[in-house]
């Protein structure tokens, strides 16, 4: 059976409890799509009362450390995301690999303690403009997977890729269809590389200024399984106007 489309709100460092009333605008919406699997990835603090609140969409985190529990001030570890209702984690958003230096040796661990604790992933790849300008997407993007991505019986099933240039990120530039079809077609046949057969049902999402406007086109590119949306997801009305798109 085919996946549903899979849209996922990333909603980085914003919001505070009273940003919950999105959340379950968004929830009421998401049940009136069934045909559209819904989730948000709000900060750390908002994970249990989102969860809480919600019956229809999904609740994650944006990261986990490496480790189940220990002396990492600060850190939030995958059996606590799973402990206050998660039921995935993001790793390796291109935040993380720029601003906190993540390799994809770190993506990949942390891949694996979030797996460990029951959560599906979303692992996030991209190229940056430079690489892009260079012709180097393609190549980066599959080292990328390559490293960052979990193997071993029945994994494939657990995780989501998704697709996000860094130079399209919170910039309102997107890729044309075409470079969006090729790169998922890349993502595809690298999938099927790592995982055989499973590769084939991964969901592969599209991430970086979808918006109410240009979803429904950039859904419609080859091998789009879904959109990991940030700005746009942060109020009800935009982020169900990409889930009606779907
Ligand atoms: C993101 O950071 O995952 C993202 C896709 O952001 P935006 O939609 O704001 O470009």
């Amino acid at each position: 059976m085919a996946n549903r489309p899979y849209i996922v709100g990333n909603w980085k460092m914003n919001g505070t409890r009273a940003l919950l009333a999105e959340a379950r605008a968004i929830d009421r919406g998401a049940a009136r799509a069934a045909g559209v699997r819904v989730a948000i990835a709000p900060p750390f603090t908002l994970i249990n009362p989102m969860a809480d609140a919600v019956q229809e969409i999904g609740v994650g985190g944006q990261d986990c450390h490496v480790q189940p529990s220990g002396a990492y001030t600060g850190d939030i570890s995958a059996p606590m995301l799973k402990d206050a209702g998660a039921s995935f984690t993001i790793v390796g958003h291109s935040e993380r690999r720029a601003m906190h230096g993540e390799s994809d040796a770190v993506v990949l661990a942390k891949a694996g303690a979030a797996l460990a604790a029951g959560l599906d992933v979303i692992i996030c790849v991209g190229e940056t403009e430079a690489e892009r300008d260079a012709g180097q997407a393609e190549s980066v993007v599959c080292a990328q997977l390559q490293g960052s991505l979990p193997t071993g019986e029945d994994v494939a099933a657990k995780v989501t890729v998704a697709y996000e240039p860094v130079w399209a990120i919170g910039t309102g530039r997107v890729p044309s269809v075409d470079d969006v079809s090729a790169m998922h077609r890349a993502i595809r046949d690298r999938l099927v590389a790592i995982y055989g057969e499973d590769g084939a049902g991964v969901q592969i999402l599209y991430g970086g200024s979808v918006n109410a406007g240009n979803a429904a086109e950039l859904l419609s590119a080859d091998e789009v399984g879904g959109a990991l949306v940030g700005g746009a997801s942060l109020t009800a009305e935009s982020f169900l106007a990409i889930v009606v798109a779907a």
